[in-house]
C-alpha cells in the first residue's frame, strides 16, 4: 500500500524538514500520505510508477505538495491486463455481493470525508465545504449503487411466437476507463467507479494531471477494502499521468467503455478514437450555461443563486453560470443587488472555514481570466464589476482573479464571447424582452449542459420546460444552473456530448445488453411468419 501506517506525528515532523507549511502538512498527515520520497501514482493491485515525475502544485499558495511517479507505457499495459484478468473473476460474483464491496468502500470514504476534502481543497482549491461536499457526493453514489446492486434487471418481452420468451439481460461489460477532469477530482470518479463495480465492471482510472495526489489518496482507500475482500486491486486500476496515458487508454481495444470528464477539444478528440475502434463512450464535456430571471421572479432567491453559479467553485464548474439574461423590467434592480455580493466576497485561503472564493486551478487559467476580460474591452463590453487583479490576496504566488460581471454590446450568440466556454469566474449579460426570446438565446450556443429560470408563473415553466423550451440535459427552475444530486442521471446535450452519469438510467451504458430468445415449445416457428421449409 502507498500510504505507509505510520504515527502522524512522525510525519509532521518530516513533513517539516522539507519545508512544507503547517498548512498542508496537516492535510497529508491526517491521510498518512508520504512526503519524503517520491509517491507512486499507479496501482494494478500493487503501487509503483516508472514514469515521468510530475509535480502537484498548490493553486493557493504556489507550494509543491508532492512529486509523483506517474505511468510509463509499460505500466499502463500492465494496468489493462491486470484489470482485464480481475474483471474475468469478478464478472460472476453476484451483483449484490458486489453490492456489500460497495458499502465497505462507502464506510471507508466516510471515515476520511473531512480530511480527503480537506485534500481535495488544498490540490484543487476549492473551499472547503466543496471538497467535503465531493466526497459525499461518492459517499452518496456508492449508497445509489448498493440498492442498485440488487435492481440492475432485464425485462421479459412478449413473444409473438408461442412458446417462446424474450428476455433483455443486462451482464458486466468489461474494462472501463475513467477520465477525469481537475475540477471535480473525486465524485467524477466516485459517479463511474459505483456503477462500473456494481455492473460487474473492473476499471481503470487516469485522473488529471494536476490533481494526482486526492487520485491515489481516493483509490488506497477503495483498494484496502478489495484487500480486506480477497478481491484483486487490479478492479480498480490508477494511472496518473497527461495526455500519452490518456491517449493509450482510449485507444486500447482491452477497454470496452471509456468514460471521458473533460473539454470540448480533447472530448472530441477522444469521441473519434473511441468510435473508430467502435468501442462505447461516455463523454461529459464543457458547458455554457446561463440563467434566465423573468419579472415575476423572486429575487432574494435568485440573485443568491445567480451568484453561487457564477462566483462558486471560483467559476471553475462545468455547470457554472456563465451568461445571465435578465428581463428588462427588472436587470437594473437585480444588478444592482448582484453587485453588492460581489463587493462583498474576500479572496482567502480555500481551507479557512469563511472563505467562499478560493484561487483558479492553474496560473494559465489566470491568464484566460485575463484574456478573456481583455477581449471583452477590445468589444466595448461594459465591465459592471471586476475585471482586474485583486490588489491583496492571501498568497501572493496563489491564483486568484476577481469575478467579473460584463454587459457585451451585442446578443450575437455566436459571438465567442457567448459561445465559448471560459472556465473562470466571468458572468455576461444581456436584457430580453420576451421569454421566447431568452431561450432563443439560450439554446444557441453550441453547448447544453444546464439552464434555470427563476420565475413564479407556471405558463413560463410549462414553455421553459417543454419542446420549444431549453434544450439543456439540466432544465431548472428557481434553482441555479449548479449543484446537481445524485438520483437523477447527469450530463449535457450538443457539444457537451450528451452523455450521462450518477443516477437516473446511466447504469445502463455499463452492462452489455442481450436479447435472448428462448424456445421451450416442441416447434420452431420463424418471427412474421417467415416459412423457410422444404415441405
Ligand atoms: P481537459 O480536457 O484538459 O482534460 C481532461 C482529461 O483529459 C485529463 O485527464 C487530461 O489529462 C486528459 N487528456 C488530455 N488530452 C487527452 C487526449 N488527447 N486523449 C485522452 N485524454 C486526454 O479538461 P480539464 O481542464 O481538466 O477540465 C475542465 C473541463 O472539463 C471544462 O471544459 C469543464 O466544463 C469540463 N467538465 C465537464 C463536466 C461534465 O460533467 N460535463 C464535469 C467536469 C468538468
Amino acid at each position: 500500500m502507498f500510504i505507509a501506517k505510520r504515527a502522524s506525528q512522525l510525519t509532521l515532523s518530516l513533513h517539516s524538514k522539507r519545508g512544507l507549511s503547517s498548512r498542508v502538512s496537516g492535510v497529508l498527515s491526517a491521510l498518512n500520505i508520504p512526503f519524503n520520497k517520491e509517491i507512486n501514482g499507479v496501482y494494478d493491485g500493487q503501487w509503483k510508477g516508472s514514469g515521468e515525475v510530475i509535480e502537484s502544485i498548490c493553486p493557493t499558495t504556489g507550494e509543491t505538495l508532492a512529486r509523483i511517479n506517474t505511468a510509463s507505457p509499460a505500466d499502463v499495459a500492465e494496468t489493462l491486463t491486470k484489470a482485464r484478468k480481475a474483471y474475468l473473476q469478478f464478472r460472476d460474483i453476484p451483483a449484490p455481493r458486489r453490492g456489500e464491496i460497495l458499502r465497505q468502500i462507502r464506510e471507508g470514504l466516510a471515515n476520511k470525508r473531512e480530511e480527503l476534502g480537506a485534500l481535495v481543497t488544498l490540490e484543487m482549491g476549492k473551499i472547503r465545504t466543496e471538497g467535503v461536499g465531493e466526497v459525499q457526493e461518492f459517499i452518496d453514489i456508492c449508497d445509489y449503487a448498493v440498492g442498485l446492486s440488487r435492481m440492475m434487471n432485464g425485462r421479459v418481452v412478449a413473444s409473438e411466437r408461442p412458446g417462446h420468451s424474450i428476455l433483455e439481460v443486462p451482464n458486466p461489460l468489461g474494462v472501463v476507463a475513467v477520465l477525469s477532469a481537475f475540477n471535480f477530482p473525486v465524485a467524477v470518479y466516485g459517479w463511474n467507479l459505483a456503477l462500473s463495480l456494481a455492473a460487474g465492471n473492473a476499471t481503470v482510472w487516469k485522473p488529471s494531471p494536476t490533481t494526482p495526489l486526492t487520485s491515489i489518496a481516493v483509490t488506497s482507500i477503495v483498494a484496502e477494502v478489495l484487500e480486506k475482500n480477497n478481491l484483486p486491486g487490479a478492479l480498480v486500476g490508477l494511472v496518473t499521468g497527461g495526455q500519452a496515458v490518456g491517449e493509450t487508454l482510449v485507444g486500447s481495444k482491452e477497454v470496452e467503455l471509456v468514460s471521458f470528464t473533460g473539454s470540448e477539444r480533447v472530448g472530441r478528440i477522444v469521441g473519434q478514437a473511441v468510435v473508430s475502434r467502435f468501442g462505447k463512450s461516455i463523454l461529459e464535456l464543457g458547458g455554457n450555461n446561463a440563467s434566465i430571471v423573468m419579472p415575476d421572479a423572486d429575487l432574494s432567491l435568485a440573485v443568491p443563486g445567480v451568484f453561487f453559479g457564477a462566483v462558486g467553485t471560483a467559476g471553475q464548474r462545468c455547470t457554472s453560470t456563465r451568461r445571465l439574461f435578465l428581463h428588462r423590467d427588472i436587470a437594473n434592480e437585480f444588478l444592482e443587488r448582484l453587485k453588492k455580493l460581489y463587493a462583498a466576497i474576500k479572496p482567502g485561503d480555500p481551507l479557512e472555514d469563511d472563505t467562499l472564493l478560493g484561487p483558479l486551478h492553474t496560473s494559465s487559467a489566470v491568464k484566460l481570466h485575463k484574456t478573456t476580460i481583455d477581449y471583452l474591452r477590445s468589444i466595448d463590453a461594459e465591465i459592471l464589476f471586476g475585471g482586474k487583479d485583486y490588489d491583496v490576496t492571501p498568497y501572493a504566488n496563489g491564483n486568484f482573479v476577481q469575478p467579473t460581471i460584463a454587459v457585451p454590446k451585442s446578443v450575437d450568440m455566436s459571438d465567442r464571447i457567448w459561445s465559448t466556454e471560459t472556465f473562470a469566474p466571468i458572468l455576461n449579460v444581456a436584457i430580453f424582452n420576451e421569454l421566447e426570446e431568452a431561450i432563443r438565446w439560450n439554446n444557441a450556443v453550441p453547448q447544453g449542459l444546464s439552464s434555470s429560470l427563476w420565475t413564479r408563473d407556471l405558463r413560463n415553466v410549462g414553455k421553459w420546460t417543454g419542446p420549444s423550451g431549453s434544450d439543456a440535459g439540466i432544465v431548472n427552475v428557481n434553482a441555479g444552473t449548479s449543484g446537481a444530486e445524485i438520483g437523477a442521471s447527469f450530463g449535457g446535450n450538443k457539444s457537451t456530448g450528451w452523455g450521462r452519469e450518477s443516477g437516473g438510467d446511466a447504469w445502463k451504458q455499463y452492462v452489455r445488453w442481450s436479447a435472448c430468445t428462448i424456445n421451450f415449445s416442441n416447434e420452431a416457428p420463424l418471427a412474421q411468419g417467415v416459412n423457410f421449409s422444404l415441405d
